[in-house]
C-alpha cells in the first residue's frame, strides 16, 4: 500500500531493485537532493541490437530537476555506468574512493565530459556536509577494492545504504576495520538500511575470493595448451589473483578486450594490481600457437556478440584461434538473461577442441556478494528499525526482507520507482515515480526510444511490407498496380500471381476508399491500415509491418 502523504526526509528506488543493474537511489530533504549510485543494466532486448538500459533520464528530471551530488559505492558499471549520461543534472561534485573515481573519470572522458575539479576523493571518517545531511562512506569488502557502504545522517534519522558487500573472511584487516565501522553507526541508531540482496536466498557465507586459488592453480598446472579466463573487467580483485597463479605456474599474462586492458592500466597505476617484471605479454604472443605457457584474461564472460571471447569462439578474431588443448575458464556470474548467450559461446569453445570449465566443473568464481550469513551479519552490527532490501530479484529481495523479520527488523519491500518516506521514526511506501528506461545501442552513443524497440519487435517477428503506390493527381485514383517489396516475410509458400492478387487487393482497396476524399492521401493511408494488415494477413499467413509510400504524377 502506498501513502500519498509527503515527508520531511524521502528515497527513491529509481533502480537496482526487482531487476537486475541500474542501480541509483535517490535521497531528499527539504534542503538537498543527492544521488548514491548511477549505474547501468543490462536488457532483454540484444537481438535487437539494445543491450544497456539506465533508467528514465525524463522521469528523473521531471522529479528531481538536479542533485546536488552524487555518491558513489565502487566501480562496478551497475553502480557507476551511468554517470556520463547524468552528468548534467548533477550540480554538484562527485564523491568516491580513489579506484572509483579513477574508473569513473574515464568513463566520462571517453564521452567527452570535462571534468575540471568535480571528482573529489573520499577517505574514511570524513564527512561531506550538503545542507542538513551529513554523509560519510565505510569501506566494505566486495569483488572490486575500494568498495564502501554510504551512511546518510539526517535530522529525521541515519540511513545507510550497503553498497556491494560480502564478509570476505581472507581479508580480515579489512572486515575487522569495516565491522568497527558499522558496529559504531548501529550504537548510534539507524533507521533504515538499505542492503545487497543478491544472495540473499543462498544459506552460509559467500566464500572467499582466495577459495578459488587451488582449483584456478590446478586447472593451470594440468592445461597442456594455453588458458584462457574470462570474467568481468571490473574483477580488480580477481585478476589480481590471476596474475599471481600465472607466475606461479610458469605462465606469462596477455590481457585481451579493450574494458580489461582499461581497468588493469588504472588499477595498477594506483596501485591496486601489481604486476611482476616481464609477466605481462602483448597481445602478438597469441598469434603463435605453438606458445603454450600462456594465462589470457579475456572480455566476454556473459556471452556478448562483440566482445573478444565471442569472436575467438566465432573464429572471427584477428589474433587469436583456439587450438585443441586449449582451456577456457568461465570465472564470473552468470547475469539473468545472459545464459543462451554464454551457452552458445561454451559449445562453439569445446566444438573448436578447448577444454571449458565453469563452476559447475571446477570452484572458479565466487561471488562479491554477500550470503545469508554475511547479510544477518550486516544487519545485527547496524541494527536498524527498517530494512529496505536493494540490489536483487524480486525473489531475492523477498528472502531478504524475511531474514530481517526472523530478527525484528521491519522490512519495506519496494520496487524500482518507489519512493520511501520517513518521519518520527516512522517509515512508509509513498508516492511511487514512474518505474521506465531509457535503452542506448551497444556502444552507449545512441538513445533508442520505446517506439523504436517496439517497432524493431514487430519487424523481426513477421518482417516488413513495402506499398509503393502511385496516385493520379487528376482522377484520384491509383492506375498502376502498387509496387510491393517484402523484407523478412515468409514467402517461401506462396507464388508470384498471390502477391499481384494483393497488389491488386491493395490497389482496389484504397481506390474505393480514395473515392470522394479532397484530404491528404496520409490520412487515408492511417485510416486503411488495419484492412491492408487483413488483407497482407490473408495472403502471407501473418501480418507483417506495412510500410505504405505514396507518390503523385
Ligand atoms: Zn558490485
Ligand atoms: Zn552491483
Amino acid at each position: 500500500m502506498h501513502d500519498l502523504s509527503s515527508a520531511p526526509l524521502e528515497t527513491f528506488l529509481i533502480g537496482g531493485v526487482g531487476t537486475f543493474g541500474m542501480n541509483m537511489m535517490a535521497v531528499r530533504t527539504n534542503t538537498s537532493t543527492v544521488l548514491i549510485d548511477a549505474g547501468i543494466g543490462f536488457t532483454a532486448l540484444r537481438h535487437y541490437g539494445i543491450n544497456v538500459r539506465i533508467p528514465d533520464l525524463d522521469t528523473i528530471r521531471a522529479e528531481f530537476g538536479s542533485f546536488d551530488a552524487l555518491f558513489l559505492t565502487h566501480g562496478h558499471e551497475d553502480h557507476i555506468g551511468a554517470t556520463p549520461f547524468i552528468w548534467d543534472l548533477l550540480d554538484g561534485p562527485i564523491y568516491g574512493t580513489r579506484l572509483t573515481l579513477a574508473l569513473v573519470e574515464r568513463r566520462l572522458m571517453e564521452h567527452g565530459i570535462p571534468i575540471n575539479d568535480r571528482l573529489i576523493p573520499t577517505t574514511v571518517g570524513s564527512f561531506v556536509a550538503i545542507g542538513d545531511l551529513k554523509i560519510e562512506l565505510l569501506p566494505v569488502t566486495h569483488s572490486i577494492p575500494d568498495s564502501t557502504a554510504v551512511v546518510v545522517h539526517s535530522p529525521f534519522g541515519t540511513l545507510v545504504h550497503t553498497g556491494d558487500f560480502k564478509f570476505d573472511q581472507d581479508y580480515g584487516a579489512d572486515i575487522d576495520t569495516t565491522v568497527s565501522h558499522l558496529a559504531k553507526i548501529g550504537r548510534n541508531g539507524v533507521l533504515a538500511a538499505f542492503s545487497d540482496s543478491t544472495n540473499a536466498s543462498r544459506p552460509g557465507r559467500a566464500g572467499s575470493e582466495l577459495d578459488l586459488q587451488p582449483s584456478l592453480e590446478h586447472l593451470c598446472k594440468t592445461s597442456t595448451g594455453r588458458v584462457f579466463v574470462t570474467t568481468f573487467a571490473s574483477s580488480i580483485r580477481r585478476i589480481q589473483l590471476l596474475i599471481s597463479i600465472a607466475q606461479d605456474t610458469g605462465r606469462t599474462i596477455v590481457f585481451l578486450g579493450r574494458g580489461i586492458e582499461r581497468n588493469v592500466e588504472i588499477a595498477e597505476r594506483l596501485g591496486y594490481i601489481s604486476i611482476p617484471p616481464r609477466l605481462k605479454q602483448p597481445l602478438s604472443t597469441l598469434n603463435d600457437p605453438q606458445t603454450k605457457n600462456i594465462l589470457c584474461i579475456v572480455s566476454g564472460s556473459q556471452g556478448e556478440a562483440l566482445a573478444a571471447l565471442a569472436r575467438i569462439a566465432s573464429n572471427k578474431h584477428s589474433s587469436v584461434s583456439i587450438e585443441p588443448g586449449d582451456t577456457v575458464i568461465f570465472s564470473a556470474r552468470v547475469i539473468p538473461g545472459n545464459e543462451l548467450s554464454i551457452n552458445n559461446v561454451k559449445n562453439k569453445l569445446a566444438l573448436l577442441g578447448a577444454r571449458v570449465f565453469d563452476n559447475d566443473l571446477e570452484l572458479v568464481h565466487v561471488s562479491g556478494h554477500g550470503n545469508q550469513d554475511d547479510l544477518l551479519q550486516m544487519l545485527s552490527l547496524l541494527k536498524p528499525k527498517y530494512l529496505i532490501p536493494i540490489h536483487g530479484e524480486f525473489r531475492d529481495l523477498k528472502c531478504h526482507a524475511t531474514l530481517a523479520e526472523q530478527t525484528g527488523i521491519i522490512p519495506l519491500l519496494a520496487n524500482n520507482g518507489d519512493r520511501i518516506c520517513f518521519e518520527n521514526s516512522k517509515g512508509w511506501l509513498g508516492a511511487p515515480i514512474p518505474a521506465k528506461s531509457t535503452y542506448f545501442n551497444d556502444n552507449l552513443s545512441t538513445v533508442i526510444k520505446e517506439q523504436t524497440i517496439t517497432q524493431r519487435r514487430a519487424m523481426a517477428k513477421t518482417g516488413i511490407l513495402v506499398v509503393i503506390c502511385r496516385i493520379n493527381r487528376t482522377t484520384r485514383q491509383i492506375e498502376e498496380q502498387p509496387r510491393l517489396i517484402t523484407r523478412g516475410v515468409s514467402t517461401e509458400n506462396i507464388n508470384i500471381s498471390c502477391i499481384d492478387d494483393l497488389a491488386e487487393a491493395i490497389r482496389m482497396l484504397l481506390n474505393s476508399a480514395l473515392i470522394g476524399r479532397t484530404d491528404e492521401p496520409k490520412a487515408l493511408l492511417e485510416e486503411c491500415m488495419p484492412d491492408l494488415q487483413h488483407l497482407a494477413k490473408d495472403h502471407f499467413g501473418n501480418a507483417p509491418v506495412i510500410l505504405p509510400v505514396l507518390l503523385e504524377n
